[in-house]
């Protein structure tokens, strides 16, 4: 199966400039010979219909060469398409196979036309994520800069791409890598030990072991699952919830926020229903608005459902929007709403500051756990700017987002990296208690095996099988 020829249309459905089918493998090549036609031959040539198809052979297609030409159906020599073909022979490609990719006109029916023309040649389907999964297996990148490559594809804003394009070159892969070599020679050196206990005493030497351990294994963890924390939502975004009894104007800021109509703004209370999510840009970091159905008090069930399900996604936020309504005073739904989100990290903003004549003064209770509050009109747009950059204060203090380094591991890897800090750590525990050195080996096998899944040197098939399936087809 791995050694099957694989074919995809690489480009999004629907229309543009150009449509790409690439091929990868042994019989890429041969395939593209069988339906190629370069244009010094001109199948097109001044006859309605064309002549023969004539090929360009396989050996004769330069590596790293453009050429110009059209794709012709073999068995009734008519033309699909005028095209460019690149050919890339292995192991000079993206899969280190031998790649062919033909630049069409970027219509569907051109792309799918030339893609049924492949398959029939003998090429089969490529799986979602199977070019980037054999670059992988064929050792072009490590499966951290293969998770990378889908970081790029979902990335949002500039910064996420930045901070995806510095692991696709491999930032992260050093930072495991080092840490994993700190590990495998330590337990060589236990092990050692184990069998010549007379020979390495000194360096064996708790203390000694033990301060390794703090400074060339702990100490990296750590920082590396700190940058998952921080910069995560880099990747992910920032999950804000947007809450207030209904009529407050949520869907209004929403709207202002995105600069469209998304959500239906409307005067009769609880008519957004279901959770709306829209992701913005601020500074570059990708912000995730959750509008919510209007929170109140109801026996309609089926406004009771939305309200449920908007408590559930709004719990998952990062942070929320507290609205409340310039001149009016607070009601119970309003103390409910706060109740239910007291523990989350959150920005009081007081909307329709048009409607009053001064500044709005707002008194909310001293038990409330909010010292200031930021005042819009979101139908005005006012005091936006002011807000969106509140979002970005309450969600990262005094640290704005570090991406200089590159790295962020996902949560995969941030998970990975966990268990091998746990492991280290329990190696110190054992150290103090005089544990047998047996058991710190196996310690630090665990510790080398979680950084090796990082790698992608230890995986299961079923777990490459979840990472690739985030893939698109033809990547
Ligand atoms: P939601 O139920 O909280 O989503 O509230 P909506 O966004 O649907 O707004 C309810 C009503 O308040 C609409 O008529 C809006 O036009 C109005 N509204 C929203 N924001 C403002 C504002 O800043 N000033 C004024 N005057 N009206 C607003």
């Amino acid at each position: 199966m791995e050694n099957s020829t694989i074919a995809a249309i690489a480009t999004p459905g629907g229309q543009g400039g150009i449509g790409i089918v690439k091929i990868s493998g042994s019989e890429a090549l041969s395939i593209a010979s069988a339906i190629f036609s370069p244009a010094e031959f001109n199948p097109l040539s001044d006859s309605a219909s064309p002549t023969a198809l004539l090929n360009v052979s396989a050996e004769a297609m330069t590596s790293h060469r453009l050429f110009y030409g059209h794709i012709v159906d073999p068995e009734n020599q008519r033309a699909l398409d005028e095209v460019l073909l690149s050919v890339m022979k292995s192991p000079r490609s993206y899969t280190r196979e031998d790649v062919v990719e033909i630049n069409a006109h970027g219509g569907p029916a051109a792309v799918r036309a030339i893609l049924e023309l492949v398959l029939r040649q003998g090429a089969r389907l490529a799986e979602p994520g199977e070019f980037t999964r054999r670059a992988f297996l064929n050792g072009r990148i490590d499966l951290t800069q293969a998770e990378a490559v889908i970081d790029i594809i979902n990335a949002r804003t500039r910064k996420s791409l930045q901070l995806a394009a510095a692991q696709v070159s491999g930032t992260l892969r050093l930072s495991v890598e080092k840490v994993r070599e700190a590990l495998v020679d330590l337990l060589i050196r236990i092990e050692a030990g184990i069998d010549f206990p007379d020979e390495v005493p000194e360096l064996l030497e708790p203390a000694v072991v033990t301060a390794e351990i703090e400074n060339c294994i702990i100490s990296p963890l750590q920082d590396l699952i700190q940058k998952h924390t921080h910069g995560h939502v880099l990747r992910d975004g920032l999950k804000v919830g947007v809450v207030g009894r209904p009529n407050v104007g949520k869907s209004s800021l929403l709207n202002c926020l995105v600069q469209k109509e998304r959500a239906i703004v409307t005067e009769v209370p609880g008519t957004t229903r279901d959770a709306i999510e829209e992701t913005i840009s601020i500074d570059g970091v990708p912000v995730v608005l959750i509008d919510t159905a209007g929170m109140h008090d109801t026996n309609d069930p089926i406004e009771r459902m939305g309200i449920q399900k908007t408590v559930e996604n709004v719990n998952g936020a990062d942070l929320i929007i507290f609205m409340i309504e310039a001149g009016v005073a607070l009601s119970v739904d309003d103390h409910q709403i706060y109740a239910q989100f007291e523990d989350k990290p959150k920005i009081l903003v007081i909307n329709k500051i048009d409607l009053v004549d001064s500044i709005a003064t707002v008194d909310w209770p001293v038990a409330w756990n909010i010292s200031k509050c930021t005042q819009i009109s979101a139908l005005h747009a006012r005091g936006i700017d002011a807000l969106k950059q509140e979002i970005l204060a309450t969600a990262f203090g005094d640290n704005p987002i570090e991406i200089d380094s590159g790295i962020v591991p996902n949560i995969r890897q941030y998970r990975l990296l966990s268990d091998s800090l746990e492991a280290a750590q329990a190696i110190c525990d054992e150290l103090t208690n005089d544990a047998p050195m047996e058991l710190i080996a196996i310690h630090l096998q665990e510790a080398i095996d979680a950084l090796g899944q990082i790698l992608g040197t230890n995986l299961k098939v079923d777990v490459l099988d979840q990472i690739f399936s985030q893939f698109c087809i033809g990547k």
